[in-house]
């Protein structure tokens, strides 16, 4: 294998050691609030992820569940209560949500200093500004596996994969404002036919669909470097979107799937909580 591997765990374990300095320097602990409606198996690991997390960096977090029948108001209410918490300084609420709930309220309903996960339409302007506040933390760890690389980033040609809320469209914005070419694909580049010529350009390729195999190995261009956001289980075995084993051997840099974004999500998240800790604390002094 050609390309070296990049281990979102361990440039996680290198963003801990960080966290836990700025966490020192803060006045309390930060608290995340985690909301969850009804039970979901991939959720349940997401929480395990998260609680184990925090707790390693001394984050203190509170788990608050409510039924799969909950109401949106039901919910809502919640969501108000935790806004208003000074104890609180992040939220995050688990998604799916179930079909009687409407997900774009709910995630406007977050206070916008307390939007860890960074989707309240607000945070997700500041992107198109350069000046973002929370990232949606996937976007985010995939950005700093690219920046872990050590590769200037103006002028290259960024491809995306995929162009969901969560990773395609902000990863997007980010990259524009490094001043990076940007393509974005979809279902309808793939369509048009246009997918593999796309794919070939790229000296950053960012695949983020849930499609095994989606991304053939021999399209990789020499030297590019490649992060594969999908998770899709085969078998008994998960993989990723890209063609591994073909990709690694053209690649300069490849994420393993598992262990490549996935671990460092959650890092990201915590780091989005310290920051909401920061905000917050600069909002309380100002009165
Ligand atoms: P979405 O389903 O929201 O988005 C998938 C995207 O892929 C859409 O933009 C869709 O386009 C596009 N797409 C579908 N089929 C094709 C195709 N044949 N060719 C090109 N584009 C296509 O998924 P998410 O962004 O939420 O997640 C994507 C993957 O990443 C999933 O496997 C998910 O499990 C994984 N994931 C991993 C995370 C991690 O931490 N490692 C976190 C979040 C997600 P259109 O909408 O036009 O159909």
């Amino acid at each position: 294998m050609k390309a070296k591997l990049l281990e979102g765990k361990l440039l996680g374990d290198r963003i801990k050691e960080e966290l836990k300095k700025e966490i020192e320097r803060l006045s309390s602990s930060p608290t995340l609030a985690a909301v969850q409606v009804g039970d979901n198996f991939a959720t349940e690991i997401y929480l395990k992820a998260q609680k184990k997390t925090a707790e390693g960096l001394g984050i203190n977090y509170r788990l608050f569940k409510l039924k799969t029948t909950a109401s949106e108001r039901e919910l809502m209410g919640l969501i108000e209560e935790l806004n208003q918490d000074s104890s609180i300084q992040g939220i995050i609420v688990q998604m799916p949500l179930p079909p009687q709930i409407e997900r774009q309220k709910i995630i406007k309903g977050v206070s916008v200093l307390k939007d860890v996960e960074g989707m309240h339409p607000e945070n997700l302007g500041y992107i198109i500004l350069g000046k973002p506040r929370f990232l949606p933390c996937t976007a985010e760890a995939v950005f700093e596996l690219v920046k872990s690389t050590n590769i200037n980033l103006y002028g290259k040609e960024v491809v995306i994969v995929g162009h969901s809320e969560i990773v395609g469209k902000p990863l997007s914005l980010i990259f524009l404002n490094e001043f990076s070419t940007v393509t974005v694909c979809h279902i309808g580049t793939s369509e048009a036919g246009h997918l593999e010529e796309h794919v070939k350009r790229a000296e950053i390729l960012i695949v983020a669909v849930g499609k095994a195999g989606l991304i053939k190995g021999d399209w990789i261009k020499e030297e590019a470097i490649v992060i594969d956001v999908g998770i899709n289980k085969l078998g008994d075995k998960i993989v990723g979107d890209v063609e591994f084993a073909g990709a690694s051997e053209r690649a300069s840099f490849i994420t393993p799937v598992p262990g490549g974004v996935g671990p460092l999500t959650v890092t990201m998240l915590m780091r989005n909580l310290i920051k909401a800790a920061k905000l917050q604390q600069i909002k309380e002094d100002e009165f």
